[in-house]
């Protein structure tokens, strides 16, 4: 049995929290594209920490945690991240890497920082780590699979092969120094030894977790509007965010596929650069971000400041979809507390017409938000165990988004902590 975790927007919807809460109840949690771009809130029993690379489930000892053959693997940024963890006091979790996933090079890293220096003002809102080169020589096929580590031949040859045109590229349009494959082989054999014994067949393993009828969670990262094929293209990032995904990324069946876990925040941020319809500026903005997420509406990688605005109704019922969500997580409901009135984006207005699906970038360019407004519940709802014992308001805030959504909201989210969670 698989389910799926994804977001609804533009990522930093409190996927973490939702994972580590569910990841009590799994067997196996795997992540399944992306690197270490972004990251995940946690906040648990051992203290606050911000997962990047590493799968949510790594607080709990029951829990194998999977890094699959989609995801862009930073083999130092792993390790890094583990002795995070160790340091303060979190046993080392079960992990197993894909023996197919694909390394990031110190070069891809290197690439995106020139290429976002050379595109200057046009660049598109790169966390700078290396995902975009990674992709590109993924699916150029020029790039390193994890078992091609292991074979100092066969590995030679491949990054002499990338290299000709790295090198050339550095030379001549970044005018930098070019790269040393023997220092680049030594340093990855060194890395390779480092995680040698968390290295296997993923796909195998999962393979059989669910015929024993293990229940394996898939972790995405980012969310819809970040796909590059459905999302604001080319404000997204390089693979695939959607739960259609997991399958390919992680490595699982689609029949076996059941419960898709759509999260989203009761308000929006996004962080990066493209169009962003309910952005608020000045006062208003300030405020909402100062009192978003646990401290603040501040990027767990990048620590930049996210946009923030309205809950986007247009935007959100598109992500649902494109996910194939089974049902909504509502989080950060208890941020709105403050409020008189609660906008909604319920539309937008382009070029004079009012329209209620999500358009493509550039006509998504030139959209204005429509809002409704509902009314506030004015007190602190954190420390409410039991969704009835919410106020009214909050109650109806809820339902009025659910209907927007177009999918069930099961759970909704109080507070940035493991136990602030309400069932309905
Ligand atoms: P992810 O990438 O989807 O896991 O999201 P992030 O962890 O980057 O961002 C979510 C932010 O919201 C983090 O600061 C979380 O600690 C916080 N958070 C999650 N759920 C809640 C909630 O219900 N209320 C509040 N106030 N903060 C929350």
């Amino acid at each position: 049995m698989v389910h799926t975790i994804v977001g609804a927007n533009w990522g930093d919807e409190g996927k973490g929290k939702v994972t580590d809460l569910l990841a009590e109840k799994s067997d196996v949690v795997v992540r399944f594209q992306g690197g270490a771009n972004a990251g995940h809130t946690i906040i648990n029993e051992y203290g606050k920490f911000a997962l990047h690379l590493l799968p949510s489930g790594v607080f709990h000892q029951n829990v194998v945690n999977v890094i699959g053959p989609g995801v862009a693997l930073n083999i130092e940024a792993l390790l890094s991240e583990l002795d995070s963890l160790t340091s303060r006091g979190v046993p080392m979790p079960k992990l197993l890497i894909s023996d197919r996933c694909q390394v990031m090079m110190p070069y891809h890293i290197d690439f995106d920082k020139f290429e976002e220096e050379r595109l200057g003002k046009s660049a598109f809102g790169s966390t700078k780590s290396g995902i975009a080169p990674f992709y590109s020589d993924k699916f150029a096929k020029v790039g390193i699979q994890v078992c091609q580590l292991y074979d100092r031949d066969i590995l030679r040859k491949r990054l002499e092969i990338a290299l000709v045109k790295k090198n050339c590229l550095l030379e001549h349009l970044y005018h930098k120094p070019a790269i040393d494959i023997d220092a680049l082989m030594e340093k990855l054999a060194a890395l390779a030894e480092k995680i040698r014994p968390m290295v296997c067949d993923t796909t195998l393993f999962l393979h059989k977790a669910n015929q024993e009828g293990k229940v394996i969670l898939l972790e995405g990262q980012l969310g819809s509007l970040r796909d590059p094929d459905h999302g604001i293209y080319p404000y997204t990032t390089s693979s695939s965010p959607l739960a259609g995904f997991g399958c390919v990324g992680a490595g699982v069946s689609p029949r076996d596929m059941t419960d898709i876990y759509c999260v989203t925040k009761a308000y929006s941020s996004c962080v990066g650069a493209g169009p962003f319809v309910t952005r608020l500026e000045g006062d208003e903005g300030d405020e909402l971000r100062r009192r978003g997420g646990d401290a603040g509406e501040f990027g767990a990688t990048t620590g930049r400041a996210r946009d923030v605005g309205w809950f986007d109704a247009v935007a959100t019922r598109y992500g649902v979809m494109v996910q194939g969500a089974t049902e909504v997580v509502l989080t950060n409901l208890d941020v709105l507390g403050y409020l008189d009135e609660i906008p909604v984006c319920v539309a937008y207005e382009l070029n004079g017409e009012r329209i209620t699906d999500f358009p493509a970038t550039p006509l998504l360019e030139k959209c204005k938000p429509v809002y409704e407004k509902l009314p506030g519940w004015k007190c602190d709802i954190r420390g409410v165990k039991s969704y009835d014992e919410l106020p009214e308001n909050c109650r109806k805030y809820v339902e009025y988004i659910e209907k927007a959504c177009g999918a069930p909201i099961r759970m909704v989210s109080n507070g940035p902590r493991r136990d602030e969670i309400l069932y309905r």
